[in-house]
């Protein structure tokens, strides 16, 4: 995953977020958190049953892009069977002897968040495979011919993995999970939702009509309506002459145009993206990592922020041979649709 996207509408976290606050805001229980219906739904059922059974609950898998939700929702499991959760996440676990010391640490029914479980390393993998099937951790004494292996006993415990690639995680660590959602893009009343309550957990005074500007550039991801929300009450409290400091909807459209987000939540990366694919490639098929290359950007960031958002506003279309760009993307970048002969046979 990319680790210094500091735009303000990226779903990563960012060194600037504020983590006491990003805490704060933080949905506790299944109740309190907004959208992703589908998702609470099985979740609720899951942990219910195994709270009747007194069982540990079933490992489960969340993915999905940055920023929806996924570190969260591992929060609310945990709160929701009142069980300890130990964070850790993929690129930590270096080697086999790390894993095995958390997982030795855990007791019953404890849950074990691994974000970006997708980067864990195959030595790490193998010791996941037990722990997670039979609740034991294989152990190999000595070395050569008179290596042998022992077997230990673990507590019950439950692996909640998160990522945002779900491809890259190999076939056998994926069968382990009993349950696998996918969060998605939140729809624009749920973003309004967030954005009110997080002004009134802020106790920052807003117009609905704010609140709805916001929403609307906030491309379904709450980390990203959280940051826009924040520098829109930065520029109140600096710019609105009221003496409470309101959050009008001009304040709000002042200070989103000034972040350079536009009315549908593109920043100048997207835009980027969109117009090396129209004027460097005739509108595409065409490669992430050439599109990436051709604008000196990371391929991850375009893989896991960009692209995601682009195919779900209908800007993108994924073929095999590459990215096109659609009628939509010309039109929303006032350019005349003229596809080239390639792309009009593959749409
Ligand atoms: P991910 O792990 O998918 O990157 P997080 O769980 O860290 O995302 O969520 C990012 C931020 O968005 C958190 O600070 C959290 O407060 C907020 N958030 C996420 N989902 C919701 C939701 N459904 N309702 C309210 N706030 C949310």
């Amino acid at each position: 995953m990319a680790k210094n996207d500091t735009r303000p509408i990226s779903g990563e976290q960012q060194p600037e977020d504020d983590g006491g606050l990003d805490r704060a805001l933080r949905p506790q229980k299944l109740d309190d958190m907004i959208g992703q219906d589908r998702v609470r739904d099985n979740l609720r059922i899951l942990i219910t049953a195994s709270r009747a059974r007194s069982e540990a609950l079933d490992h489960v898998l969340i993915y999905g892009p940055p920023g929806l939700g996924k570190t969260s929702l591992s929060h609310i499991i945990a709160n929701e069977m009142g069980a300890n959760i130990r964070v850790t996440s993929g690129p930590a676990i270096e080697r086999a002897g790390d894993l095995a010391a958390i997982l030795t640490n855990l007791r019953a029914n404890d849950i074990l968040f691994i974000d970006e479980i997708h980067r864990l390393n195959r030595a790490v993998e193998e010791v996941l495979y037990p722990a997670m099937e039979d609740y034991a951790l294989d152990i190999v004494i000595g070395k050569g011919p008179s290596a042998r292996s022992v077997r230990l006993k673990l507590p019950p415990i439950t692996i909640v993995g998160a990522t945002t690639r779900l491809a890259l995680m190999t076939a056998p660590l994926r069968a382990r999970f009993g349950a696998t959602f996918r969060v998605d893009f939140y729809p624009l009343e749920a973003m309004e939702q967030i954005v009110s309550r997080a002004a009134r957990m802020l106790n920052s005074p807003i117009d609905p009509d704010a609140v709805t500007e916001i929403a609307k550039r906030t491309r379904g991801t709450p980390r990203v309506a959280l940051r826009l929300l924040k520098r829109v009450r930065d520029y109140a409290q600096v710019m609105e002459k009221s003496p409470d400091k309101r959050m009008t909807q001009t304040v709000a459209k002042q200070a989103l145009t000034l972040l350079e987000v536009d009315p549908l939540g593109l920043d100048d990366l997207d835009r980027r993206v969109l117009h090396a694919i129209i004027d460097k490639f005739n509108g595409g098929p065409v490669g992430l990592e050439t599109i990436a290359a051709s604008i000196s950007e990371e391929g991850d960031t375009i893989m896991d922020v960009v692209e995601p958002y682009l195919l779900q506003l209908g800007f993108l279309d994924r073929t095999p041979r590459g990215r096109i760009a659609t009628a939509r993307a010309y039109e929303h970048l006032n350019i005349p649709y003229t596809p080239s002969p390639t792309q009009g046979s593959l749409l």
